[in-house]
Formats: structure tokens, C-alpha cells, sequence
């Protein structure tokens, strides 16, 4: 059912649980195939993908809008864009990073010669959120593919037309039969699929998932990387642009109805600023536009059960004292009544609710005053993720400072969300946001064995530490 609507698009087939095992056998035959071809043969692949992605690009911004409640503009620039500049990315440093590389060899092994060798793992298994559908399903896929393994990709049943739009272009491009596979269903089929052993589990959701993958993962020594929620800090010192600050405070908390990993959820502002910033802030989100249309500034929100958890943390909020600044609650927001949320602000908060300390996912951003730079970093490390923050002040040294300071994956310096656009910086949480990074060049090596070999000419009959030991014990420690 579409979010935006609630008419029914599409009715999509669930892959049956018994069919697994047979997913993994075919998998794992295709394998000795697809990673056998050279790196500029399986790049050949990617490219003809890229290019129909290229080709079908509104189509494919429709269905994601469609199945989200996104704006079109929002799918377009969000989940489609950075995944054809992920395969770009791919295509152009692919050899270069996954060939194997010389390294330098000790004194004391002389006459030896090492290197690096990346060995792709096998069957990776790629589980993903319904946030991004599109972009958080493609990018660890096709990083997978192109390191030589072959996949099996869970999209989320919360968004099932996405995950059948990007099985159709996998088929369309013609990749290799079973090189890449599909699974379609609920966390059910996810926990099967994870008991199958794969060689790598690649998952993006909830931590509360999260955690459950990891104890599969360490109960069959699977690696895994893990991306997981947040509960991003946005800092304003007294010396920023407060109307640049204001502006990305609102991009930030707002985009995709505030259904980001990344997303602001919680801002802090210096006190002298702090009832400026939250009249420019409430002017600005009052005038935001909602609705399904291209001049429109926000959506509607994707999952229902989302909306409850927004609904719990806003009733808690004010509950506790908050203060609803801005937006005003629809009547019938709970569990099968609209998902158009507005976007609202809140003051009068504290850590001792749960807006300020679980992750809300939703249009709801709070604000609060701090007195000092070390209550501002103590304020934001006071949490049990560490996704991604931001620092707002144009005295970069102090940004800086207060950057270092931060226990999170990335910091933007006046800025939110965009480090996930630089392929050359890794993405990836700290504390309960997440095990691991990717992107980039780590986004390939991450699905390859990373194997030391060292070569010796073999002419020799014998080596200093091999046998006898006899003579060999240094006569001054003896
Ligand atoms: P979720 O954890 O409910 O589901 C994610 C995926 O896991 C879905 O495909 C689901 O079917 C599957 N799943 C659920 N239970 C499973 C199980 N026991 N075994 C195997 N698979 C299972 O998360 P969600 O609600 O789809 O996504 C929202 C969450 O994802 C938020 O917390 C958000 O912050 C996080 N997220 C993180 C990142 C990141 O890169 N760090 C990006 C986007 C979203």
C-alpha cells in the first residue's frame, strides 16, 4: 500500500522460506563462475547497469516515491544519484584497489619477496532498511559484486516494489544467472537466510537487529558489518551563521521526513543565540510546504509503525514539560491514519526524555540551550549512538576542537549529513551505531579475504629458524 495514498500498488510474491537452501547452493555454484572473471569483466556489468539506471532514472524515482512516501526530488538525489556515482566510483578504482600490492619485506627475511592478495569471501548476504531502499540495497551489492563474490539481497518487506525494481534491472542487465539473487519478505526469511551461513552479512537497520545479526554472526564466526540507527547532535555556537545553521537544521531533520540514519535529532545552542535561533527556526519550519507534488518541501512517512514511535516520543516529550514550538499534530496520526506528519519543533527539553535519547526517526526536531563548550560535547556524547554530528561556528579552530572531541563516525563543520557523499571518507557508526565502515575503497576490501603472501626463491635447503635449535641460543644470555 502506498504510504502517501494507502491505495494498494502492488502485490508482491514472498519468497518461500524453503526455498533457501537452494538460494545458497545455486549461490554458491555461480561463484566458482563470477569470481573467476577479471575485475574489467565484472566492471563491464556494472557499467551496462549504470547506464540502464541512467536510462530509467524518473521510472525508478517514481516506484521509490511510490512505495516511500518520498519526495520524487528526494528519491532522485538521495537513493538513485549517489548509488550511480557509487558504481562510477567502482568502475574507476575497482582494479586499482582490489590488485594485489607489493609490500616491503624485513631485513631479517631478506632474499623473501610479500605482497597482498584480495580474495573475494563467497556468499555475501546484503539485508537492507526501507529508508533508502534503493541506495542501501545497490551500494553494498554491487561493491560485493565487483570484489568477485556473488550475493543474496533482502530488501525490506516495508518497501517490497523497490526491491523488485532493482531485481528487474539486475535481470535487464543481464547479469550471470544467479550471480545476484533476491529474497523477498519479513525479518522471518532475514533470520533464515542469516542461519544459512554465509561468508559475509552485510546489514543496514536497527540496532536493535543489529544486535540479533551480530549473535548469529558470532555464533557461526560470519563477519559482518553492521550500519545501524543514530541520534545525531547538531552543535551551534554563538559566533555561527545562525540563518545557514537554521537552514541546515532544517534540511537536516526534515529530509525524508526526518527518516535518516544521519538525521539531526537533537540540536543544542549556545545560550546568548538560543531564542534567536528558535524564532528563525519556527518561522522557517512553519512556512515548510507538505505534500506529493515537485514544489513541495516534505513527504509523508513510510512505515506505519514509525509514526507510533514519533507519536510515543512526542506524548512522552510533553508529558515531561516540552514545548511544541511549531507544527501542529494531525488527529488521526496513529497506526492507520495519515502518515503526513508535519515537521515540528520542540523546546523546553531534557536528557530524561526519550526524544533525546532514542532515535524518533521522525519530522520532530528538539532544541536546547547549553552554557559552555564542554557542555556542548558532554551534552552530545551523552548517548548511546554514534552515528554522525555536526558543528556549527566559523571559528574553525574551535570546530575543530570540538569535533576531535565527538565519539561518532563523522562530523560535518557548518554543515549536516553531506560526509556520506565523499566516497574518499569512510561511513559507519561508533558505539551502538554500528561495527565497521565502508564506502570508498574500504567498501570493496571489506568483502575480500585480505591474504599475506610471502615468496622465497626456494633455492636454499634451510632457514636461521628452522631446525636444529642446537648452537643457536645466544651464548651472552645463557
Ligand atoms: P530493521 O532492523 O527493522 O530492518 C532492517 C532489515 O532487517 C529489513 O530488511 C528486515 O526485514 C530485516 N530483519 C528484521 N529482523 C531480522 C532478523 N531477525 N534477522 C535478519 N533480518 C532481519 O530496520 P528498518 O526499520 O528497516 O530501518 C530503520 C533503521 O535502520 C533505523 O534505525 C535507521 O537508523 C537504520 N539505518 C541505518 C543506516 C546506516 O547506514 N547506519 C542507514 C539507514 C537506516
Amino acid at each position: 500500500f502506498s504510504p502517501a495514498t494507502g491505495e494498494k500498488i502492488a502485490e508482491i510474491e514472498p519468497t518461500p522460506l524453503s526455498s533457501i537452501p537452494l538460494i545458497y547452493t545455486k549461490s554458491r555454484h555461480s561463484f566458482q563462475t563470477w569470481s573467476k572473471l577479471s575485475i574489467s569483466e565484472r566492471l563491464h556489468y556494472l557499467r551496462q547497469l549504470r547506464l540502464l539506471m541512467v536510462e530509467k532514472m524518473d521510472e525508478i524515482a517514481e516506484i521509490i516515491s511510490k512505495d516511500t512516501g518520498k519526495l520524487k526530488i528526494e528519491a532522485l538525489v538521495a537513493d538513485i544519484m549517489p548509488t550511480i556515482d557509487a558504481i562510477k566510483h567502482i568502475e574507476k578504482h575497482a582494479i586499482k584497489s582490489l590488485s594485489g600490492k607489493k609490500v616491503a619485506t624485513p631485513l631479517m627475511l631478506i632474499g623473501k619477496k610479500s605482497y597482498i592478495e584480495y580474495m573475494p569471501r563467497g556468499t555475501v548476504l546484503v539485508i537492507s532498511p526501507w529508508n533508502y531502499p534503493f541506495q542501501l540495497a545497490m551500494v553494498p551489492i554491487l561493491n560485493a559484486l565487483a570484489a568477485g563474490n556473488t550475493v543474496i539481497a533482502k530488501p525490506s518487506e516495508v518497501t517490497p516494489l523497490v526491491g523488485v525494481c532493482i531485481e528487474n534491472l539486475f535481470v535487464k542487465t543481464g547479469f550471470p544467472k544467479d550471480t545476484i539473487q533476491f529474497a523477498h519478505g519479513g525479518k522471518e526469511l532475514g533470520a533464515a537466510l542469516t542461519e544459512q551461513k554465509p561468508d559475509y552479512i552485510f546489514f543496514t537497520g536497527s540496532v536493535r537487529t543489529g544486535k540479533i545479526i551480530g549473535e548469529v554472526a558470532a555464533k557461526h564466526s560470519i563477519p559482518t558489518t553492521l550500519e545501524l540507527g543514530g541520534k545525531d547532535p547538531m552543535i551551534v555556537l554563538r559566533d555561527a551563521n545562525l540563518e545557514r545553521a537554521v537552514n541546515g537544521a532544517l534540511w537536516g531533520a526534515f529530509t525524508n521526513s526526518g527518516q535518516v540514519c544521519m538525521s539531526v535529532e537533537r540540536v543544542y545552542v549556545e545560550r546568548p543565540v538560543y531564542q534567536e535561533f528558535l524564532a528563525l527556526l519556527k518561522e522557517k519550519t512553519e512556512a515548510m510546504r507538505q505534500g506529493t507534488n515537485l514544489k513541495d518541501d516534505i513527504g509523508s512517512m513510510t512505515f506505519p509503525g514509525q509514526v507510533d514511535i514519533v507519536a510515543a516520543h512526542l506524548e512522552d516529550a510533553l508529558d515531561k514539560g516540552a514545548i511544541l514550538e511549531a507544527g501542529k499534530l494531525p488527529k488521526e496520526w496513529k497506526t492507520g491514519g495519515t502518515h503526513f506528519i508535519p515537521p515540528m519543533i520542540l523546546s523546553n527539553v531534557d536528557h530524561s526524555m526519550r526524544i533525546m535519547k532514542e532515535e524518533t526517526f521522525g519530522p520532530v526536531l528538539p532544541v536546547m540551550p547549553f552554557d559552555s563548550e564542554e557542555e556542548a560535547v558532554a551534552l552530545a556524547n551523552e548517548s548511546e549512538y554514534g552515528l554522525n554530528s555536526s558543528v556549527w561556528t566559523i571559528d574553525k579552530e574551535k570546530a575543530r576542537r570540538i569535533a576531535s572531541q565527538l565519539v561518532t563516525g563523522a562530523v560535518t563543520i557548518n554543515d549536516v549529513l553531506i560526509t556520506v557523499a565523499n566516497h574518499h571518507l569512510p561511513f559507519g557508526g561508533a558505539k551502538q551505531s554500528g561495527v565497521g565502515r565502508y564506502h570508498g575503497e574500504q567498501g570493496l576490501k571489506i568483502f575480500c579475504h585480505e591474504k599475506a603472501i610471502m615468496v622465497d626463491n626456494g633455492h636454499k635447503n634451510t632457514e636461521i629458524q628452522w631446525y636444529p635449535y642446537e648452537g643457536k641460543y645466544p651464548t651472552f644470555l645463557s
